[in-house]
């Protein structure tokens, strides 16, 4: 029988639930449930996504083979937020992950109510990443979401301090853990004894694409030319080649499958072009700060798209390109090359970008800091000249 997975704001009738489990898909977020389903607490998982993570595909997947009762939600509009924005600084690539954490525990935290969930749970394990899982992280996630009390992390819950389910019974912390570091020996005996099957092993939710490089400078370039990037414009970086002129962005499809997605894609003020009697690429123009494109960069792009195509290249003479832009079709003449003005994006420049923001955000986040000591003071004197 066909289930369907619930996506959060579904006017269902609303269950109530001891807790609520943030489920990445990761290993780690599944033993977590499962850990805390086993002392007979009822739970309710949320999977985040967004163009950079997630895959709500598979919670229908972990409800079949594990029974794993989980709602999907939209964070793309919360994420994009955090990268023209970051406060806590980035990892490795592109990934914000401080700053990503906090915004799922207070994205959860909000639904809390509305569920009757006492408190929300975690994968994390004490240790295991070098940015956001270290001691004060930890802590410091939990000041920062105002969760103090509420924030489990089962897995090694033994070496953090006691929260209110735990003492209020709720949850028996004896049957919680005290996983500690990158290894995996007590992950693997959680598999063993709960009997997660391989499929759910193999086939976490995707990865986080901020951690990769290519798609990480993808990302980069978007946000550094363009202030008011949306999901749809980060989706279109997770597949095909890219490639800008200053402010210019054009898609190239590689195989059919890329070309099927840029047709999904398309935006009615984006330009579409194909060849038109020649096997090629689908290419798409993005316009960012203009509804139109000029012709000229019309006719570059689609110089660029023509010479992905053996046919074209092997033409002799200009080839015809159809450009489609809303409801408008019109058939341009062009000569094949590849332009070299047209550059891919690359991780220098993004790495540039990301150093920058990161110290601009950790100076934003000071000066929040110290605003909210002052507006402390001030409150405090008020009070007692009255
Ligand atoms: S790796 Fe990606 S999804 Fe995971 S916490 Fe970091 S930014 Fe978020």
């Amino acid at each position: 029988m066909e289930t369907k997975t619930p996506i959060e704001g579904d006017n269902a009738a609303v269950e109530q639930y001891d807790g609520l489990v943030l489920m990445s898909g990761g290993l780690d977020s599944i033993l977590t449930y499962l850990l805390l389903r086993k002392q007979g607490l009822k739970l309710l998982g949320v999977h985040y996504y967004s163009p950079f993570f997630g895959a709500p595909q598979k919670a229908e997947m972990w409800k079949n083979l594990l029974g794993i009762e989980a709602i999907c939600v939209d964070t793309s509009d919360k994420m994009i937020k955090r990268l023209y924005k970051p406060h806590r600084g980035f990892g490795k690539t592109l990934n914000p992950c401080v700053d990503c954490k906090i915004n799922m525990i207070t994205q959860t935290k909000a639904i809390m109510d509305k569920y009757g969930a006492k408190f929300v749970a975690t994968g994390e394990v004490l240790g295991q990443r070098p940015m956001s899982q270290h001691m004060a992280a930890l802590n410091n996630i939990k000041a920062d979401t105002g969760m103090e009390g509420k924030l489990l992390r089962p897995l090694s819950a033994k070496l953090l301090e006691e929260t209110d389910a735990e003492r209020s019974g709720l949850v028996d912390r004896e049957q919680l853990l005290s996983l500690q570091g990158r290894g995996r020996k007590g992950q693997m005996a959680l598999v063993e004894q709960f009997k997660v099957p391989e499929e759910v092993i193999e086939s976490p939710a995707g990865g986080c694409r901020l951690t990769d490089e290519t798609n990480a400078t993808r990302y980069a370039q978007l946000l550094t030319v363009k202030g008011d990037a949306d999901a749809t414009d980060f989706r279109l970086c997770n597949f095909a080649r890219h490639y800008w002129k200053g402010e210019h962005w054009v898609v190239i499809g590689r195989n059919e499958h890329d070309n099927d997605q840029l047709l999904l894609s398309a935006a009615p003020t984006d330009y579409t072009m194909r060849l038109e009697t020649l096997m090629g690429p689908i290419a798409l123009l993005r316009p960012i700060h203009s509804a139109d494109e000029a012709p000229e960069i019309i006719a570059e792009a689609a110089q660029h798209m023509a010479s992905f195509s053996k046919h074209a290249r092997d033409a002799t003479g200009p080839v015809r390109v159809s450009v489609t832009h809303g409801e408008k079709t019109e058939v341009i003449e062009v000569t094949v090359e590849r332009r070299d003005d047209w550059l891919v994006p690359i991780w220098a420049t993004a790495k540039a970008w990301k150093v920058a923001k990161a110290e601009e955000g950790k100076q934003e986040r000071w000066a929040e800091k110290r605003e909210a000591r002052w507006a402390k003071k001030r409150a405090k004197w008020a009070e007692q000249e009255q």
